[in-house]
């Protein structure tokens, strides 16, 4: 390779015979072994040599050897360099087809090995520029990681925060619930004979009235009150009296319907309300009533304690037509049931003859008498 470049240095000198001189001995001596790149090489020399020197046609013969032997090997970027000597070759010669030819392969040659050239710089660039892309991601999701970890460590401590937050507000709300249902409760039921008290009684008989009346059907009230019962106190003891008024309670409540209304008017006075039940079936609820008050059995150590109950019962109807009026009535009868010796019942129809006792006021006189009298 050296003796070739030596013939382009004697060229470039304008030492044109010395190059041609040189190269021909060098080439006459050639050993194809010496490889096809090496040979063109001096060909190339001294074709370019020839030119110089205005001999045309061994210019052109060693051109165009260096040509085909690059050509067959396939050798493009020694080509790229041999394609402007044959462009001037020919230009010289006036052959400007062939010139042309060259000159278009010279550039063309030119620019793919500089695109080539191009290309690997930038698949390099591009490689660089992925590889820091890459690393820069890489410490992007390093720090994601980090601060997914941190925030899902934040997110566990507040989670664990609302859960105990939660549970202690659950527990007061339950608490505060608990007590209100206690509060309820005991304003609702009577504390001593677990019936309602009056202020719910009067409320849930309020509504049954007003249900029967938009339903349009039957309903009575009873009215009863235990019989000289001052004289239980005043005899056993108000104890006693307690455990009278409990057990009177307990024994009406299981004579009567689950939708029936027990409540505790005050003292020794007790309301039932009955929805869709007429008069009559009312005066045998209370009778029924009556008779289990008077089988209450005392406690061994008490002789002699009578239980007993006067009724009064009244019915909704066109004139008898609110809680008021209904007590009211009910408290007339009761009132007769009393005035004709205690245990026993008295109903508003008395007076048609369907019972044993005849009040002295009728039906009709007894609301003649609620509507005079206006309720307080
Ligand atoms: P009557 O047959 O006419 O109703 O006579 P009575 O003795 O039952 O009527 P009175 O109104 O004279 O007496 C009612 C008594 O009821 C007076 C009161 O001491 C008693 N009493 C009221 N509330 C209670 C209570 O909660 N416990 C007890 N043990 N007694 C009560
Ligand atoms: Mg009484
Ligand atoms: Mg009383």
């Amino acid at each position: 390779m050296l003796r070739a470049l030596y013939i382009g240095v004697l060229t470039s000198q304008g030492r044109f015979d010395e190059a041609i001189e040189y190269g021909v001995e060098f080439y006459s001596s050639q050993d194809a072994d010496q490889g096809y790149e090496y040979l063109s090489t001096i060909e190339h020399a001294l074709g370019k040599a020839f030119l110089e020197i205005g001999d045309f046609e061994q210019s052109k013969r060693f051109l165009l050897l260096a040509e085909n032997r690059l050509r067959n090997q396939g050798l493009d970027e020694n080509l790229r360099e041999i394609y402007p000597t044959l462009f001037k070759l020919y230009y010289s010669l006036g052959e400007f087809d062939s010139s042309y030819q060259y000159g278009k392969l010279a550039v063309e040659h030119t620019e793919k090995f500089a695109r080539d050239a191009l290309d690997k710089s930038m698949v390099f660039e591009m490689a660089k520029s992925k590889y820091l892309d890459f690393e820069n991601r890489l410490a992007i999701a390093e720090k994601n990681s980090l601060e997914a970890e941190y925030k899902y460590k934040q997110s566990l401590v507040f989670l664990g925060w609302s859960t105990l937050a939660c549970v202690l507000l659950v527990l007061t709300v339950m608490g505060v619930q608990r007590q209100k249902s206690k509060i309820k409760a005991s304003l609702e039921t009577d504390t001593l004979t677990k019936v309602l008290s009056r202020v719910s009684l009067m409320e849930s008989c309020t509504k049954a009235v007003a249900e029967a009346k938009r339903r349009e059907q039957p309903l009575s009230l009873v009215v009863f009150d235990l019989d000289l019962f001052k004289r239980v106190n005043d005899t056993f003891g108000h104890a006693v009296g307690d455990w009278v008024l409990k057990t009177v309670s307990s024994v009406v409540r299981t004579s009567i319907r689950d939708k029936d209304i027990l409540g505790r008017l005050g003292g020794e006075e007790f309301v039932i309300c009955l929805p869709n039940t007429d008069i009559e079936q009312a005066r045998q609820l209370s009778e029924r009533c009556r008779e289990g008050l008077e089988r209450i059995i005392s406690p061994v150590a008490i002789e002699n304690l009578d239980i007993s109950a006067s009724f009064g019962v009244a019915r909704l109807d066109d004139t008898v037509d609110s809680l008021d009026k209904l007590l009211m009535t009910a408290d007339k009868c009761l009132y007769q049931a009393k005035h004709l010796g205690r245990n026993r019942v008295v109903t508003v129809l008395e007076d048609e003859g369907t019972g044993d006792y005849k009040p002295s006021m009728g039906l009709c006189s007894l609301q003649a008498e609620l509507v005079q009298t206006p309720l307080k």
